[in-house]
């Protein structure tokens, strides 16, 4: 039997014993028929999403952008051959394989059997790179599925997988990977990534802002076409601030150091990723106005040999994700030196997204300050599904540089530890940023 047949045999078995395990496990229904139980992702997500989603990740131009991404591919070829002791003999599984590529990483690091788990037609793809690549191929099972109601024959010993989207949690898919560690993994097995961070800062950027309010202009027209379009104006005014904006920003535009929220995945809870609240506590380094809260992110491998991290940090080389700002329609004003209080609040929802709630407060100063203790706050609700890709006018920033290099002394990149350590990275590169942008 070759290897394709073997998957096929494989497949069709996995499937009959799902059905049955599905009609054992059925609830009772009072007129004593008995329905067979969603899986954990159906009864999450809304179908009409995940055929999109899978129809999406089906296509290869769509994997092609991902493994374009060098910084990205690049961090987890990486991650798997400086920790070949963690491979070197290990039952695998790869968690949403796509393309395939991560098994073969794991086979290239001598990997005894790898397990690629994936639920769109890229399965099939994926089976014909893995086939055509015999000496690892053989030592690679694909399993076409969903994580969530696929059997595996055996237990593993590491799961390597790419489930972050962005400001990591988009797509829902760090649900499907905590689902595969409680199925898949064995006591005290590895996990790659092993933990992810949001990283958070407020930011200042004039330019953004004016942008984002000039949009809803048109619609302050008085007479289009004899009609007025003003009663209108209220709503797409906050229609184009309620998209967060996705694009490559220079780290300068943060007035503070910023601050994160960490995902053991090792640990954590499926149920902990439904709903993510994030205090907010930050001190301003300049007198300026506050337009919203930046947000990116990073993973851990935490290899046997070697910590790895991958950084979508500012300053960063960019990466397909980029980074994410959400901008507040009533900008804050802050002295230097004062504190910025406040609230992200993400909220998972059956379209395999967040609705992000966000709130920024600051003690008022100038007229009201005397009176002492009273705040300023700005909140805005934004949705994660729906982001504002602004990645075609990378020359803004350079005039924005300038100007705010003088102004912020503690905020340049010094290739720091501490930098570092609060996840942003030394130096400064402003990447093309003409990629094509894809959902992870
Ligand atoms: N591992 C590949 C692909 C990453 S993109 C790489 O690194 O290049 C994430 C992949 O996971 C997509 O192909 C998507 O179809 C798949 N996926 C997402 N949720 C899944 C689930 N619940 N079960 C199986 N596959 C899933």
């Amino acid at each position: 039997m070759n290897a394709t047949n073997l998957t096929v045999f494989i497949f069709f078995f996995m499937r009959k014993k799902m059905l049955i395990s599905a009609y054992l496990t059925g609830e009772p229904l009072e007129n004593g028929s008995i329905i067979a139980s969603k899986s954990k992702f159906d009864t999450k997500i809304e179908a009409s999403s995940a055929k999109m989603y899978f129809h999406y990740y089906g296509q290869l131009l769509h994997q092609q952008n991902m493994l374009q991404d060098f910084v990205r591919t690049g961090t987890y070829y990486a991650a798997v051959m400086e920790n070949r002791s963690d491979f070197e003999g290990r039952v695998v599984v790869d968690v949403g394989a796509g393309s395939g590529i991560l098994s073969l990483f794991a086979a290239q690091a001598g990997a005894r059997h790898v397990y690629a788990v994936e639920a769109s037609e890229m399965a099939e793809h994926a089976q014909r790179l893995i086939s055509g690549n015999p000496s690892l191929g053989q030592r690679i099972t694909v399993i076409k599925g969903k994580v969530e109601e696929v059997e595996l024959p055996e237990k593993a010993d590491i799961l390597i997988s790419e489930p972050m989207g962005t400001l990591l949690v988009n797509e829902r898919m760090l649900e499907s990977y905590v689902i595969a560690r409680d199925r898949f993994l064995a006591p005290d097995g590895k996990m790659f990534p092993t933990t992810g961070r949001i990283h958070m800062a407020p930011f200042s950027d004039e330019y953004l802002y004016v942008e984002m309010a000039n949009k809803a202009l048109f619609w302050q027209q008085h007479n289009f076409f004899g009609v007025d379009l003003t009663p209108l104006h209220g709503s797409a005014f906050q229609g184009y601030f309620s998209q967060p904006v996705v694009d490559a920003f220079d780290p300068r535009l943060l007035i503070s150091p910023p601050t994160y929220h960490t995902l053991d995945f090792t640990s954590m809870k499926e149920e902990e990723l439904y709903k993510i609240d994030i205090p907010l506590n930050f001190v301003a380094s300049v007198g300026t106005r506050v337009h919203g809260l930046a947000c990116w992110f990073d993973v851990l491998f935490n290899g046997s040999t070697v910590q790895r991290w991958l950084t979508t940090a500012p300053g960063s080389p960019t990466t397909h994700w980029y980074q994410l700002r959400c901008v507040l329609s009533q900008p804050l004003y802050v002295m230097a030196g004062q504190e910025i209080t406040g609230r992200l609040h993400l909220v998972a929802h059956s379209s395999q997204s967040y609705t992000i709630y966000l709130t920024m407060s600051a003690k008022m100063w100038g007229v009201g300050a005397e009176q002492g203790g009273i705040l300023q706050t700005s909140t805005g609700k934004l949705e994660l599904k729906e982001p504002y890709y602004r990645l075609s006018q990378p020359q803004s920033y350079m005039l924005q540089q300038d100007q705010q290099q003088q102004q912020l002394p503690s905020l340049q990149p010094q290739g720091s530890e501490q930098q570092m350590q609060e996840g942003l990275s030394p130096g400064i590169t402003i990447d093309q940023v003409d990629q094509e942008c894809g959902l992870h």
